[in-house]
């Protein structure tokens, strides 16, 4: 029986969305299977949302700011279920865009819990698919502690659709996702703490960057509460939790986020039909083209644990679809100086090595690094400060990390990575002259090293 597909994608997240789109506008036969919504993660439970919930809680700072520009904002209200109700109509809206999509490339979209069968088939409710190709691109899933009454906190799935925005929240972890959320809650209204087993959130990114957020979050009244972890949860009669700490304290709370890690999503997949070589964290193994230990079945994303990022993911399913329907325009992916934002608030853009990462590797560098008040904030009370660094390394000129805690940093530090990838030295830094007045120029008017 010969194939019916060319390519058969399991999950129409980030990655594999832009695997089908690409390998259908090719001339190959695509399905796509999707069991929950399309756009996966980024779109329904992940950057999207989780932008706009940032922009929503932010306002209420703008709103403490514009006084200091004559404005009288009186009677400033906040309701958290129309901003999830705002939010759920935006992500309906690009969940039809992402069908639209897909369809208009000619893929064909199978709603449902996709399961191998063996190397060229797939069962989705109840039919069999067969196809030349197979593509893994189900993602992550959010994983919690092994603690008792661990099911009673909930995870950035849910913290996406709460009905009522709890007075209390403990977010557990000290990643990005923590780190966001503790800013949407608090930005929103709710007394946070943040519970950190290490003793330093952000672990891999710049110390400079990290120091500084620090403050700042603390400014915000956020309690930060390093070097302990959660033990147990309990529901008080009142509905309240008591979450008892590995100190012995025991907190109120009225939510508790874990943001806790992620693991590879391979729930009833199949696999035990068909074994695919996994790594010592569980993620699928593959090749330099995407190739899992199975012959003709490829995986991306956040299953095989590379870099968990959409425009990673988006670059890994473009260069699947290249490999397998346009070899001589395959190209590897470079994860060399991935550019990453963090929407805490003020927001995180880096690219390239921290300084600790470049003098680890070797480097001999010069520090260059400016922390000052923003210009927006001198007529407020606001005593936020930006912080900005490039670390440069002392024998060839080469700016090797650009680091900004401040207002828009994402956007600030997308553009200073094309400069990196293109080899800037802190010369040619020196030599672009500045946008005047902006927070952004002070990455070319940094003169004086702070060390070296
Ligand atoms: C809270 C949060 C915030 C984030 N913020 C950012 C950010 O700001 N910037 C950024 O770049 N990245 C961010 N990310 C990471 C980003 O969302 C992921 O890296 C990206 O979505 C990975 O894409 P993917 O294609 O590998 O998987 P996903 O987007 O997770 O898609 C996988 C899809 O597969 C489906 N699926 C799984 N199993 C099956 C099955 N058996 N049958 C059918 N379908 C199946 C799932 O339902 C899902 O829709 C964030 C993630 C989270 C959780």
């Amino acid at each position: 029986m010969s194939p019916e597909l060319d390519l058969f994608v399991i999950g129409a997240g980030s990655g594999g969305v832009r695997a089908a789109r690409f390998a259908a506008s090719y001339g190959a036969r695509v399905a796509v299977a999707e069991a929950r919504y399309l756009g996966g993660t980024c779109v329904n439970v992940g950057c999207v949302p989780k932008k706009l919930l940032v922009y929503g809680s932010h306002y209420r700072e703008e709103f403490e700011q514009a006084r200091g520009y004559g404005w009288t904002v009186e009677n400033a209200r906040f309701d958290w279920a129309q901003l999830i109700a705002s939010k759920n109509r935006e992500i309906a809206r690009l969940n039809e865009a992402y069908r639209r999509l897909l369809t208009e490339a000619g893929v064909q979209i199978l709603e449902g819990h996709a399961r191998i069968l063996d190397a060229h088939s797939v069962e989705l409710g109840g039919q069999r698919y067969r196809a030349k190709k197979l593509l893994i691109a189900t993602g992550g899933w959010p994983q919690r502690p092994e603690i008792p009454g661990a099911e009673l906190g909930i995870t950035s799935n849910e913290a996406f659709f709460l009905p009522a925005l709890p007075q209390r929240v403990l977010v557990v972890g000290g990643g990005y996702i923590a780190v966001e959320f503790a800013g949407i809650f608090r930005g929103c209204g709710a007394e946070v703490r943040l519970l950190h087993r290490g003793d330093l959130f952000l672990r891999g990114f710049d110390l400079g960057i990290r120091e500084q957020l620090r403050s700042e979050l603390q400014r915000q009244g956020i309690t930060l509460d390093f070097g302990h972890t959660p033990q147990r949860i309990e529901r008080r009669a009142d509905g309240s939790l008591a979450v008892t700490l590995s100190d012995g304290r025991v907190l109120d709370t009225d939510c508790v986020l874990f943001a806790t890690g992620r693991r590879p999503m391979l729930d009833d997949l199949g696999l035990e039909q068909l074994p695919l070589a996994r790594d010592e964290r569980g993620y699928l193994k593959v090749n330099a083209h995407f190739e899992t230990s199975q012959p003709g079945v490829y995986a991306l994303g956040d299953v095989i644990g590379r870099v968990a990022l959409t425009p990673v993911a988006l670059a890994e399913g473009m260069a699947v679809a290249k490999h397998l329907f346009r070899p001589e325009e395959f190209q590897p992916v470079d994860y060399q100086r991935i550019p990453t934002a963090v929407f805490s608030q003020p927001n995180i853009g880096t690219v390239g090595l921290s300084e600790e990462a470049a003098r680890d590797a070797g480097h001999r560098v010069t520090i260059f690094e400016s922390r000052f008040r923003p210009m927006k904030l001198t007529m407020t009370e606001s005593q936020e400060r930006s912080y900005l660094k490039l670390v440069v390394d002392a024998d060839s000129d080469r700016v090797l990390g650009c680091h900004m805690l401040g207002p828009e940093a994402g956007e600030v530090i997308q553009g200073l990575a094309v400069a990196l990838n293109a080899g800037a030295t802190k010369r040619q830094f020196d030599q672009t002259l500045g946008i005047h007045p902006t927070v952004a120029e002070e990455f070319v008017t940094m003169r004086t090293a702070s060390r070296r």
